[in-house]
């Protein structure tokens, strides 16, 4: 996979639990279990999305 590289210090990836599925990534966040696998990545895109923003405007004065 090289997707990695672009992603910046975070990188999801989504965990099947039983019948629950839930987003993981690699600054230790963790989304909620959901039914589907679906709705796991979308809480990921959305993490990806806020922690950029985040990071953006942390580091402007
Ligand atoms: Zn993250």
């Amino acid at each position: 996979m090289h997707e990695q590289s672009a992603t910046g210090p975070h990188h999801t990836t989504t965990t099947e639990r039983g019948s629950f599925a839930l987003a993981r990534c690699t600054c230790g966040w963790t989304g909620p279990a959901r039914r589907s696998r679906d709705r796991a990545r979308a809480d990921a895109d959305a993490h990806l999305t806020t922690a950029d923003t985040a990071e953006t405007r942390a580091s402007q004065p």
